[in-house]
């Protein structure tokens, strides 16, 4: 409670020191600087994209939509949602477009409120085997609103098991079906899923979250043709502000609209929106797919080093861009040590369970590694596997000159994060 109060007042006479916060960006810069970052929900913006998302359109309320807002003053405003809506639609080959979400979870909860009632049926991939809380968890608003299932992946294989999932789909009869996941490393079968939405009468929401930028260059089949509605982050593979957006058939349009806004959410972000914009037309030129294609590239050279040196990978490797490894099992230790561990050296990972894991969720059985961040700082194959071969080194307890002489030569090839 103190330490709260503490952050709240910084209390020093009620008063913040003069550029104290801009001393800790100054802090946290350097801290980015420093870090191999392999979280693989995190990414790295453009010094564009840096520059509009902290402008003066931060100033605007625009409620409503071009055209229909509540406010005045709002014609410069509307050619920026327009331009957003028209690279967005472009980028994924979309009937219908909502780029107010603040977040994933936010477009998430505004399709679920947009086609559900509380206590409807859905059914979503489990958080063990790799969904989002936003699919469900007792504690996020849509567990505690609706009526969530989970299917699982297989046992053995750890993909997604479409049969399976059809017999529950059709005993359950759910009103929707979420696909997507946060940590599933293999391509997910849209197609199917939709074959399966469609047997039993149900709905179908593609979250897209994680591989937008993958789908958005074709590296990734995309759901779009497939699903009623789609949502994603466009923070993560997409490598945009952090925001979110949702995509629909047509018919879809008004009721999404209605959701977003006034059902969720007040004035848009328009600094963001902006921002999107940008993140959209970037991902439409040429060199948009060439970044993506080094991501792939290099979580194939961080998986082939990985199985070299005998760690397990969840699911047996990756399509796309992260990959899970089992810690508890290839090192003898959990997965908050081996954060913790990483940690000391500035390699950033995040803890993850791993399906069927038998171990609690704060001591998981394993660690989520991502491509997309260090790919955008200009590593390329071979750092990455100078990557797998450090965190080795690190997880079975050396303590060598070697990991600080490697994590220096790793660093040496990024590009700063002010500087992208
Ligand atoms: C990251 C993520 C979200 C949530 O996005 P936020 O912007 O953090 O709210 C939703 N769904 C999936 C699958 C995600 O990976």
């Amino acid at each position: 409670m103190k330490v709260f109060f503490r952050l709240l007042y910084n209390i020093n006479g009620g008063k913040m020191k003069d550029n104290e916060i801009l001393g800790i960006i100054k802090e946290e810069t350097q801290r980015q600087n420093q870090t191999i970052e392999l979280i693989a929900s995190e990414n790295f913006v453009s010094r564009n994209i840096l520059k509009i998302n902290g402008s003066i359109l931060t100033n605007k309320y625009a409620e409503g939509y071009p055209g229909k807002r509540y406010y005045g003053g709002c014609e410069v405003i509307d050619k920026i949602e327009i331009l957003a809506k028209k690279y967005g639609s472009e980028l994924f080959n979309a009937e219908h477009i909502n780029v107010q979400p603040y977040s994933g979870s936010g477009a998430n909860a505004a399709v679920y409120l947009a086609v559900l009632k509380p206590g409807d049926k859905v059914l979503a991939l489990s958080l063990n085997s790799g969904g989002h809380l936003t699919h469900g968890h007792p504690l996020s608003s849509s567990g505690i609103l609706y009526d969530f299932h989970h299917y699982e992946v297989d046992p053995l294989t750890n993909l997604i098991d479409y049969d399976e999932l059809e017999k529950q789909a059709l005993i359950l009869q759910p009103k929707l079906i979420v696909g997507g996941a946060s940590n599933y490393s293999r391509i997910i079968d849209f197609a199917r899923l939709q074959d399966i939405a469609v047997k039993c009468g149900a709905l179908l929401m593609i979250d897209m979250a994680h591989i937008a930028g993958l789908v958005a260059t074709g590296l990734h089949p995309s759901p779009v043709p497939y699903a009623d509605f789609v949502t994603s982050t466009t923070h993560k593979t997409l490598r945009g502000p952090r925001s979110g957006f949702i995509i629909c058939r047509k018919k879809w349009a008004s009721i999404i609209d209605r959701s977003v806004f006034p059902g969720l959410q007040g004035g848009p972000h328009l600094q963001t929106i902006a921002a999107k914009a940008q993140c959209f037309y970037d991902a439409l030129q040429p060199e948009f797919k060439v970044y993506q294609n080094q991501i792939l590239k290099n979580i194939k050279a961080l998986e082939s080093e990985f199985k070299a040196l005998g760690v397990e990978i969840i699911a047996g490797g990756s399509d796309n861009h992260l990959l899970s490894i089992n810690v508890a099992k290839t090192f003898g230790i959990n997965g908050s040590e081996a954060e913790k561990l990483l940690d000391n050296y500035h390699i950033t990972v995040n803890k993850n369970t791993i399906p069927y894991d038998p171990n609690p969720p704060l001591k998981p059985s394993g660690i989520r590694l991502g491509t997309a961040a260090m790919t955008t700082r200009g590593l390329k194959e071979d750092d990455f596997k100078l990557i797998a071969k450090t965190i080795f080194l690190i997880l079975s307890g050396h303590v060598e000159e070697t990991i600080k002489n490697n994590i220096e030569t790793v660093l040496k090839n990024c590009q700063g994060v002010e500087k992208l």
